[in-house]
């Protein structure tokens, strides 16, 4: 059954457009790969014509499979003056090999005339020839209709003709776009009640945070007949970002009481929010609606109470609907079924009787505590979860010792590892050298380790970041550090946290090394 409505996540694509935010190839699959665990309709990936990482990603992401999410290329309509099967951004949205491709359009005679330069008449051209020609070429196609709603507030019939121009040509979709951002709800949803009025395609919408409403504006379109919605985690976008799918998710499923990602995902949503967070190496913001850490923590003394006595007193819904948790209540149930939820996910045999689940809960909470994040480092949650449930199984290798030193030769520096591992009673010596401290490590680690385990060999150090914690007054700060690793096949992430960044990264490997082995 078709859901009332579709999410699409444009995360990869506006959402990296955001200050600060600089997303890998390698992140881009991750996200991408929750996206589409946790259940979203749509994940745009990134736009082939604007820059090779993104052709990248899309010939990465050829090779998985996604069970619920339909990956789109983004791009624009052809350029004017060039018949479209020339016109060389068009020919890579193809050879993205995606089933959705999704383009903008110009909707204001302003940016027709001030912007593209051309008359009104070759901008309907332009629309309607590369919407047909992408679905001559069998693809779903989603028309984005860029400055829709300022475009129909200046010249009304033109901004009609543009949405009809791609309905006619078979765009599967016309999405009208708050580009600016600067709309009010009521405008919104008298615009788009026209669009629906006005055309047989559905009709989604695509809003921005400018005035603090995208997400208000998309739930006023959602609202008169839009049913499909655009937007990224967390808000990441240009300028104050785009409408936030961590808000608008919730809003529709919890308060409109419409079907939209399956019931069962919403319940991971902080989990997803803190997962993006942690890969685009940002903080996550305790004041997010829904599924920041503050969102539902009581400090008032009579709030505590109420909520005590009557959750309901003083919290607009239940937090675990959205796996968020209450944050004064020493109840360890929420914190307990996600932790269960997780491990199951990871593969472990587990349920909320399971003798062990007090200890692991108990362990996690002390290391999140000390600084360490499991949002993006699974497979440390794995080996946790794994030690404590088997109860402190036998190591399959020990780091006896290291050493890490640079020097600087004339003007080129070099780093270098000595690592000492042992293997039952194996015991293995490496030297390496490397561009920098954790490159060296993590050669010589694994040349001392691939002796005994050579499936090692295949694995490699995909990303590496870092945090600095803050430090409580007196401490010295501790660092934290997240690791990408993979195998050609599968991506996983590990962790480790010292006041010392190189003891932080040698856990992170070991951790990553160790889940390499054990996993199937
Ligand atoms: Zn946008």
């Amino acid at each position: 059954m078709k859901p009332e409505v579709e999410i699409y996540d444009t995360t990869l694509r506006d959402g990296s457009q955001g200050e600060g935010i600089n997303f890998s190839v390698a992140d881009k699959l991750r996200i991408a790969e929750k996206l589409d665990a946790f259940g979203v309709h749509y994940i745009e990936g990134g736009w082939p014509g604007s820059n090779p990482k993104d052709i990248e990603f899309f010939a990465q992401a050829k090779k998985k499979k996604f069970k619920n999410a339909r990956l789109a290329a983004f791009g624009s309509t052809r350029k004017k003056g060039v018949p479209v099967e020339q016109d060389d951004q068009v020919r890579l949205l193809i050879e993205a090999g995606t089933p959705v491709v999704t383009i903008y359009g110009k909707t204001s005679m302003l940016h027709v005339k001030e912007v593209l330069r051309c008359t009104p008449e070759e901008n309907l051209g332009m629309i309607g020839d590369t919407v047909r020609f992408l679905k001559d070429n069998g693809k779903f196609v989603i028309y984005d209709a860029e400055h829709c709603f300022d475009g129909y507030k200046l010249d009304r019939e033109y901004a009609i003709a543009t949405w009809q121009a791609a309905e006619k040509a078979g765009a599967d979709f016309v999405v009208l776009c708050d580009t600016n951002g600067g709309c009010l709800p009521n405008e919104i949803a008298a615009i788009t009640k026209v669009a629906v009025s006005k055309l047989n395609c559905r009709v989604g919408i695509h809003t921005h945070d400018d005035i603090g409403l995208g997400v208000a504006n998309a739930l006023a379109a959602i609202e008169v007949g839009a049913n499909h919605v655009q937007g990224t985690i967390n808000g990441y976008g240009e300028r104050t970002g785009n409408c936030n799918l961590t808000s608008v998710i919730p809003c529709v499923s919890l308060k409109m009481k419409k079907t939209s990602v399956p019931a069962r995902s919403l319940a991971k949503l902080t989990e997803l929010s803190q997962f993006v967070d942690e890969i685009a190496n940002m903080r996550h913001n305790p004041r997010l609606p829904w599924v920041g850490s503050a969102a539902f923590a009581h400090k008032g003394g009579t709030h505590v109470n109420a909520v005590q006595k009557l959750a309901s007193s003083y919290e607009h819904i239940d937090p675990t609907l959205v796996g968020n948790e209450r944050n004064v209540l020493i109840s360890d149930l929420a914190g307990r079924s996600n932790i269960v939820m997780k491990a199951q996910e990871l593969g472990f045999k587990i349920a909320n009787d399971t003798p062990e689940l007090k200890e692991i809960l108990s362990t996690i909470k002390q290391r999140e505590h000390d600084g360490y994040e499991y949002e993006a480092a699974e497979a440390s949650m794995a080996l946790l979860i794994r030690g404590i449930l088997d109860h402190n199984p036998e190591l399959l290798f020990t780091v006896d010792k290291y050493h890490v030193s640079m020097r600087r030769d004339s003007k080129q520096s070099v780093c270098e590892a000595t690592v000492r591992v042992r293997v039952g009673k194996k015991i293995h010596d490496e030297v390496a050298e490397g561009d920098g401290p954790v490159n060296a490590l993590d050669s010589a680690l694994r040349s001392a380790l691939a002796k005994s385990f050579p499936k090692l060999k295949k694995v490699l150090l995909i990303d590496y970041k870092v945090r600095i914690l803050d430090s409580v007054a007196g401490t010295a700060a501790k660092t934290r550090v997240l690791i990408e690793s993979s195998d050609g096949k599968n991506e996983w992430g590990t962790v480790g946290v010292s006041e010392n960044i190189i003891e932080a990264s040698l856990q992170a490997l070991v951790d990553s090394m160790e889940y390499a082995l054990l996993k199937r």
